[in-house]
């Protein structure tokens, strides 16, 4: 068995038995249990990572030709799509020839899945995975297992920049579902990969308060975050006034986007280093920040990443922004070549200062059509980032959300945490007006909870409205 199926093997075991097995085997530090597949590849991008530019870039081509050239020669979609274009893996002399072959996107994954397949889909190691959720139709897609291993270690060479080791203890939030232990606590423990996990779905004032209670007594450790989660711990943090306990060293915050003011007031309240990522279930582009940055270096030997404009042509000025369109090197069951991705960032350089990195950066990344848009009367949309209050608005609010059913219409879901009095409602509802300029007319409702997404993130707008065709920026799940 290789050492990638037994990592997943070993994710898939049940709590208990990884319990019993975990003290036996936890002697072990996980780069053990990773195996030699992610060892390799862990140090593999830790030496490209230093590459010239002119080496990624014959690196680069050369996977892309490879890959071209198994989709032609094994996947009766892309030997159609790039006979009719006219195009051949031969032509393919530089990475600007790259763009003579079509894009694709969703629609094509959801139209020609079998045929896009370049093995059988009963092919031993061969996963069907599916991404999305709530408000657009999901899509499913195939994909090698080897993947998580590979994708495994080019998240942890990027953690290594916020100080993160292989072996580092990890406390994480991030939607597992979590049973409380016999102190009634939702903690678990999982000691080959030494991860505590704690439910992110139960951040009450009180649970939150025995998290941090708990998380002191683990020893050195990095919070393993989605950004939302970060978010609703940082208000607690600060409205309690409480501080996170000395041992957490750093914060690895990723799979959602990231709001700079987020990320400014969890800085500014816990007194350590935010560091994120960008990344999304088809693995085809992974970014993250570096030492000193907050910009997402894009890494060169994990896919090809392209920003195009509308019209197709190359994003190449410092500041444009444009649709990040990906070229995938791990998953050769089922290429995704020049995939647009739907999700939006600025060009924010092809090489970094702060690291001498030479890396296409991004920055400001978002999804394009994400649910995190409230749709107008007129049919425009307000994104939530413009609406969302970065004052003291929400104080007393524990988790809220808009929910929509119709344009022009909304309805902002609370959860009142302690110290909650409505004086309050009325207060969000004058500051939200303001913004909202009656654009968007709302009522406000009290609730107990806020479902999460079956990821356990939290989304800021629950976008119901039929056929508004909106896809998530979902699962960005690495
Ligand atoms: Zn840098």
């Amino acid at each position: 068995m290789s050492a990638l199926s037994r990592k997943n093997l070993w994710e898939r075991t049940p709590p208990r038995v990884k319990h019993a097995l975990g003290a036996a085997l936890g002697v072990a530090p996980p780069t053990f249990w990773l195996g030699r597949a992610f060892r390799e590849q862990l140090a593999f991008a830790n030496s490209a990572q230093h590459w010239s530019a002119d080496e990624s870039s014959a690196w680069q081509l050369e996977r892309i030709r490879r890959i071209v050239r198994i989709a032609m020669d094994r996947s009766p979609y892309y030997k159609n799509l790039y006979t009719n274009a006219g195009v051949n893996y031969d032509d393919l002399t530089s990475l600007d020839d790259v763009r003579r072959l079509p894009t694709i996107d969703k629609s094509t994954i959801r139209n020609h899945c079998d045929a896009m397949l370049t093995v059988s889909k009963s092919a031993p190691g061969i996963d069907y995975v599916t991404t999305g959720g709530s408000g657009g139709e999901p899509m499913g897609f195939y994909i090698g297992a080897e993947r998580s291993a590979i994708e495994y270690a080019y998240l942890v060479a990027s953690w290594q920049r916020a100080g993160f080791g292989a072996n580092s203890v990890q406390a994480v939030f991030r939607g597992q579902i979590v049973a409380p232990d016999r102190n009634g606590l939702r903690h678990s423990y999982d000691a080959v990969l030494r991860r505590h996990y704690y439910s992110n779905f139960h951040m009450t004032d009180e649970n939150m308060g025995r998290y941090l209670e708990h998380l002191a007594t683990i020893g050195d450790c990095y919070l393993h975050v989605y950004p939302s989660s970060m978010s609703t711990l940082t208000r607690y943090l600060d409205r309690a006034e409480r501080r996170l306990p000395a041992n957490v060293r750093g914060i690895l915050a990723g799979s959602e986007i990231v709001y700079d003011a987020d990320r400014a007031a969890t800085e500014r309240v816990t007194q350590l280093r935010y560091f994120s990522w960008y990344g999304h279930s088809e693995k085809l582009v992974l970014a993250a920040e570096c030492e000193q940055s907050s910009d997402y270096h894009v890494w060169p030997t994990y896919g090809y990443c392209e920003l195009i404009a509308d019209d197709g042509s190359p994003i190449t000025r410092i500041g444009d922004r444009g649709e990040i369109v990906g070229t995938g090197f791990i998953n050769r069951a089922m290429p995704f070549i020049r995939y647009r991705t739907g999700d939006y960032a600025t060009l924010a350089g092809m090489q970094c200062s702060a690291c001498g990195r030479k890396h296409m950066l991004l920055k400001d990344i978002q999804g394009h059509r994400t649910q995190e848009m409230l749709v107008c009367a007129d049919g425009s949309e307000i994104s939530w980032t413009a609406v969302n209050m970065h004052d003291r608005t929400f104080d007393g609010i524990r988790r809220f959300q808009f929910r929509q059913m119709q344009p022009g219409k909304a309805t902002l879901r609370l959860v009142p945490g302690d110290g909650f009095d409505h004086s309050r409602t009325e207060t969000i509802r004058r500051s939200l007006d303001r913004k909202l300029d009656q654009r968007i007319v709302f009522d406000v409702e009290l609730c107990d909870e806020i479902e999460l997404t079956h990821r356990g993130k939290t989304t800021f707008v629950d976008q119901r409205i039929p056929d508004a065709r909106r896809e998530e920026t979902e699962a960005r799940a690495t």
